[in-house]
């Protein structure tokens, strides 16, 4: 009898060894090490303001999760009422537009240029999403005005008005957290100009577009996406390529050729960059999608209040597990838990926002490295749960540093101020 239960007492402790063990990260267990050895130091050093740092990873979705950026429409017109989309249509157009324009960004087709190039079309993470002003079950966040003084857009000549503020400051100048669209038609002036072409064109000002001939030109609201996807690329932050550097290696200058043609340059050199005047206006390269991402994850940058915060509410469809060795250079929003698997070595070299109540998980064997920069914390005035190791056996999970890095908002733990 006792000879059983001594038997059944080492299989419990032997199992009970081989059972995994999950405990919140104490400061003591964290391994700093100036002179950890990494393959690619070199490219992990101050590459948090680095388009190419936020380029979307095919493996981890989840790491750059979508940003959805709040956007509405005001649709200008005469006390005539006659210069643009009457109430009755200028709903359904705005909202068939976007539909077109998310369509658009959501394809993201194969760049065309450099010919044969085999520079990846990627996923864009960043959509568009129309939004109210007020919670009134009435308000569509289509809107009309009828302003004789204003309404009109003007883009050449004495009178020019397109880079002017003003029709935006009367009627939006308190929201700062929507990107107005201003439908706005050709001045009748202008049009009965023959020099004066009421074609479809449009301004970024930052924190407001303004697009024109939409109504003119009486065409369907999908043969505008173009034209509004290129003028949303401006507002978060990009510029043309055919004829400057934007800052973008994958992006070459270019005839701005309207469409593909038969004869040179148009033949080869035609592009289908969203950001180039052509036809097509349906791609975008990897740099750029990186750049726009830039934009709306840096925590004090203009384009970010325009973005819903859904990295605040912890969703655990949207973890993200790590299973091969990956370097995020760039910041990143995360809106469910983060694991690392046995094996995987994950370095952070810029800020990671962890959702309210999420953690980290370092399985046995896997390494979170916190490189020179690195900066854990809740972005939303919220707590998270701070990051667990979990050991079984001999094998532990590790949390190494090597820099200057800080852990902030864990609950019921002080925060880890920037130390090296
Ligand atoms: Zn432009």
């Amino acid at each position: 009898m006792k000879i059983y239960y001594l038997f059944l007492l080492s299989v419990v402790i032997f199992f009970g060894s081989c059972q995994p063990r999950v405990g919140f990260l104490n400061t003591e267990e964290i391994i700093v090490n100036p002179d950890y050895d990494l393959e690619n130091r070199d490219d992990l050093v101050a590459h948090c303001r680095s388009a190419l740092s936020y380029i979307p990873d095919p493996e981890l979705p989840n790491a750059t999760p979508k940003k959805r950026v709040r956007v509405n429409f005001h649709i200008m017109n005469s006390s005539r009422k006659n210069e643009n989309f009457s109430e009755a249509e200028g709903v359904k157009y705005a909202q068939d537009l976007l539909y077109n324009v998310n369509k658009n960004y959501g394809k993201n087709d194969k760049l065309l240029i450099p010919k044969d190039n085999n520079i990846p079309n990627l996923k864009v993470p960043i959509s568009f999403i129309l939004t109210p002003e007020t919670d009134d079950p009435s308000d569509t966040g289509v809107y009309f005005h009828y302003d004789d003084e204003l309404y009109a857009y003007i883009h050449r000549g004495k009178n020019r008005n397109n880079y002017k503020r003003d029709v935006v400051e009367k009627y939006t100048g308190h929201y700062e957290d929507i990107l107005p669209i201003f439908i706005m038609p050709h001045h009748p002036d202008s049009i009965a100009s023959n020099t004066y072409r009421a074609n479809l064109t449009g301004i970024s000002l930052g924190k407001a577009l303004k697009i024109s001939g939409l109504f003119e030109q009486g065409k369907e609201s999908w043969e505008a996406r173009g034209l509004l996807s290129h003028e949303l690329g401006h507002a978060l932050g990009l510029s043309h390529t055919y004829n400057q550097s934007d800052g973008c290696d994958d992006t070459p200058k270019n005839p701005n050729c309207w469409t593909v043609g038969k004869k040179a340059p148009c033949d080869t050199e035609a592009s289908n960059n969203m950001m180039d005047y052509n036809t097509y206006q349906s791609a975008l390269s990897p740099c750029q999608i990186g750049r726009m991402y830039y934009n709306l994850s840096k925590v004090k940058g203009r384009q970010r209040n325009f973005v819903q915060r859904n990295w605040c509410k912890l969703d655990v469809k949207k973890s993200v597990v790590v299973s091969s060795d990956k370097s995020w250079l760039g910041a990143r929003d995360l809106e469910g838990h983060l694991t690392i698997l046995s094996g995987a070595t994950l370095t952070i070299s810029c800020r990671v926002s962890m959702p309210k109540d999420a953690f980290i998980t370092i399985e046995p064997g896997a390494k979170l490295v916190l490189f020179d920069g690195a900066r854990i914390h809740n972005d939303c005035g919220d707590q998270w749960q701070g990051i667990r190791i979990v050991s079984q056996g001999k094998l532990k999970g590790e949390l190494i540093t090597t820099g200057s890095y800080s852990i902030e908002n864990v609950s019921g733990h002080d925060d880890i101020l920037p130390q090296s």
